[in-house]
């Protein structure tokens, strides 16, 4: 569709930002609202507030300071002005003079040497000048005015958006085709899409501030459940067809459950045995198992896994494992052999390390069915495997997503659908449990293994590192073993986060904030020069793995046996320093977030992460489940750098507080918002456009329930072609939207 406004060069700019179509752009929402009905006069601004203001330029000019040139202008309103100022302004020169309207919204501060009000860098918008033509006006001034998120640089900021989807709207007048049933709407009082796309770009006169601020105005509302209700109808279509797939009706014999009871080391935990029911019982049904194994690190997730597998390999089939990573396919393949040494199985690792050689005589066993077990990394399904007799799929942690279609594909054309098994240790709320396993049944292991004790978690200085090396000592003397965990691999130099195993969001994110924070300080530092100077320059300094592994095993540790683990060892030297660990051989593993997943020595008793500010929840939580592991007392030391910031610090008081995975999954979504939520990206969480599910716990609910309704109990009020247009709609959608999401 022709869009006035955008060319072929603003094309490829949207294109770049995820816009490709007219619809696109209409769902591209404003992120909050201005209150240009009711700007604020100037003299009753208090220092501290937020707000918005619209004035005249009194005077503007560059000022150049010893360090950077700020642009000034004074903002006139009658007898009143105040001062804004943008650093590293330059580019302002010119584009801002004396004479024009201007709105400004941004921080009110204190100025130190007048009684004078000041703004420093706030958002601003020229202002169509008085007798410019009326639709523009419209747009800017004088109304609730949406303030959109920018689509590339100053050229197509909130100005031009409004523009443009004014016009795409005046021009699709009457022609935006309504996609859901005109009954549903009317029960929950929600507008047609026309309407509510107007409305939520451009409120009518005397739409409540705060009720568009909170998406809670009618016409949001609408597009909010609009788009919830097509990922539950999704959802809900997926499962109805997998069960209608022909799956394989295991059975559990007594010679089945005789092995399972045999491999079984310990008795198995009361959420334990009740998951492993709900397995087998699914796995004795004719259409293929879709479920979810959920459970805090350390609940012993991988022997159920085992078990179902035992119930596989009992009935004449095949059952393949897929780990994140090396340590752990070839942990879980270590755990295997020894547990079920007593059965005979062909056992199987097969990872990206192992030779071509080796490879492809696995392959040829795998295909005729002489393996009965294998066991993997990625290399699992990038390997053109074929199962002579594929019967379940385990899938370990975070890779749930565009993997099993791969795997289904592993199994010869004619056979049924193998069984899936996802577990995850990503304690998932549950509003988010409801939305990303829609289509999976849920198995929850709810307590831990008996005989573990409370893990102490403490938060110290650096200052105090000789008092905590001297505890790592007293533990060792005492026959146990420590982590100590650092988030980079060298020094300051190489400030390269560790990559290789921390996919998680909140790897990526002690970075951001740095950046952030430097980006800060030199602006501090402009402004108050001299006082804010040294914070500004202040480097860096970052304590790395390799640096502290020389230096400790010199020093603090001397006479101890100190290993060194991090993700730029190869896959072989990897996995010696990590046996070593795991027969004690080792007494202090200096490593980077490598061992965070999954990694299981129940002698180790210590876990200190340094520079603990910069990881997030998620990671802190995996890392802290290293230890506690076995029947001994752990701890957890939580040491900090010199400069900790306020979501740092509440990060770190959260894991002091509680232990819990749900509670601190539940605070991290609070204080980061679903976008950014514990592990989401592993999970696959998908990318809304309009939802924000904290914001939106209950049109989920009721999303859920009309998609239900929807496919299982058809509406008398409900037209057939109303019917038609959702089911269109949801298939246009589907797999663009959540094409990732994909489960089979
Ligand atoms: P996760 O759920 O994190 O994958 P694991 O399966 O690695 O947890 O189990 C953690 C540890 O607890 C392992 O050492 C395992 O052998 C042990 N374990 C599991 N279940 C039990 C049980 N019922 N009783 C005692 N120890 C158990
Ligand atoms: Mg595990």
């Amino acid at each position: 569709m022709y869009v006035r406004g955008v060319g072929p060069r603003v094309a490829a700019l949207l294109e770049a930002k995820g816009i490709r179509t007219a619809e696109d752009l209409l769902y591209h929402l404003p992120f909050r609202y201005e209150d240009r009905q009711h700007p604020r006069a100037l003299d009753e601004l208090k220092a501290g507030e937020t707000a918005s203001v619209i004035g005249e330029i009194r005077s503007a000019g560059l000022v150049r300071t010893k360090r950077q040139p700020i642009f000034e202008i004074a903002l006139g309103q009658g007898a009143f002005t105040i001062k804004c100022m943008w650093f590293n302004g330059g580019y302002l020169q010119g584009r801002l003079r004396a004479g024009q309207t201007i709105a400004l919204f941004g921080r009110i501060e204190a100025s130190r040497s007048s009684r004078n009000l000041k703004m420093i860098q706030p958002q601003f918008e020229l202002l169509p000048e008085a007798g410019s033509d009326d639709m523009t006006r419209l747009l800017e001034v004088g109304r609730m005015t949406p303030v959109y998120e920018s689509l590339g640089g100053a050229q197509l900021a909130s100005r031009w958006q409004r523009k443009v989807i004014f016009q795409l709207l005046e021009g699709i007048r009457g022609n935006v085709p309504e996609c859901l049933p005109e009954a549903m709407l009317k029960r929950h009082g929600l507008p047609e899409r026309e309407r509510a796309l107007a409305e939520t770009h451009f409120p009518p006169e005397g739409t409540p501030a705060n009720e568009l601020e909170l998406a809670r105005t009618a016409a949001q509302r609408r597009l909010i459940f609009e788009e919830l209700f097509f990922l539950e109808l999704g959802l809900e279509l997926k499962r109805r067809r997998s069960r209608e797939q022909r799956g394989i009706a295991f059975q559990a014999t007594d010679a089945a459950r005789e092995a399972i009871r045999e491999i079984l080391p310990f008795h198995p935990t009361a959420a334990q045995k009740r998951a492993l029911g709900e397995i087998v019982s699914d796995m004795r049904e004719a259409h293929p198992m879709r479920r979810l194994l959920q459970g805090d690190v350390g609940s012993g997730k991988t022997i159920v896994a085992l078990q179902a597998m035992v119930v596989a390999m009992e009935n004449g089939y095949q059952a393949a494992m897929m780990a994140p990573t090396e340590i752990l396919a070839t942990q879980h393949y270590l755990a295997a052999r020894k547990l079920l040494g007593k059965r005979r199985y062909r056992i199987a690792l097969l990872t990206g390390s192992v030779e071509a050689d080796a490879k492809r005589s696995l392959r040829r066993q795998m295909e005729q069915g002489e393996v009965q077990l294998v066991i993997g990394t990625h290399a699992l399904i990038e390997e053109n495997v074929e199962f002579a007799r594929l019967g379940l799929v385990v899938v370990d942690e975070q890779h749930r997503f565009g993997v099993m279609q791969r795997f289904r594909l592993m199994k010869k054309p004619n056979e049924a659908e193998p069984d899936v098994l996802v577990m995850t240790a990503t304690p998932i709320p549950r509003t988010l449990a409801l939305t990303l396993y829609g289509d999976l049944d849920t198995s929850v292991l709810d307590d831990l293994p008996p005989g573990r004790t409370p893990i102490t978690t403490r938060r110290v200085g650096s200052d105090r590192a000789d008092e905590v090396w001297e505890f790592v000592r007293g533990q060792v003397t005492a026959g146990r073993q420590a982590y100590l965990v650092y988030p980079v691999i060298e020094g300051t130099k190489d400030d390269q986060q560790e990559l290789d195993f921390a996919r998680d969001e909140s790897a990526a994110e002690p970075k951001q904030e740095t950046a952030v924070k430097q980006a800060e300080g030199r602006r501090a530092a402009t402004l108050f020069a001299a006082a804010m100077a040294a914070t500004a320059e202040a480097k860096m300094e970052l304590r790395s793995a390799t640096e502290m592994y020389e230096r400790l095993r010199v020093g603090p540790f001397a006479g101890l046996r100190v290993g060194l683990l991090h993700g730029r060892l190869n896959a072989d030297e990897k996995e010696v320093v990590m046996r070593r660990f795991q027969r004690g051989e080792t007494d202090v593993l200096v490593a980077t977030t490598v061992v965070e997943v999954g990694v299981d020595v129940p002698n180790a008793t210590v876990m200190v992460v340094d520079h603990a500010e910069r990881f997030g929840l998620a990671q802190l939580h995996q890392l802290r489940g290293r230890v506690g592991r076995g029947s001994a007392k752990s701890y957890c030391i939580l040491m900090t750098g010199e400069r900790v910031s306020t979501e740092a610090e509440q990060r770190l008081e959260a894991m002091v507080a509680t232990q819990n995975g749900f509670e601190l999954a539940e605070l991290d979504l609070k204080m980061r918002g679903p976008g950014e939520f514990f592990g989401t990206r592993q999970a696959g969480l998908p990318g809304f456009r309009v939802v924000n599910l904290i914001r939106d716990k209950e049109l989920l609910e009721l999303a859920k329930q009309e998609a239900a309704k929807f496919v299982t109990a058809p509406d008398p009020e409900v037209t057939e072609l109303e019917r038609r247009r959702v089911w269109d709609h949801l298939k246009q959608n589907w797999q663009r939207r959540y094409g990732l999401m994909e489960a089979g």
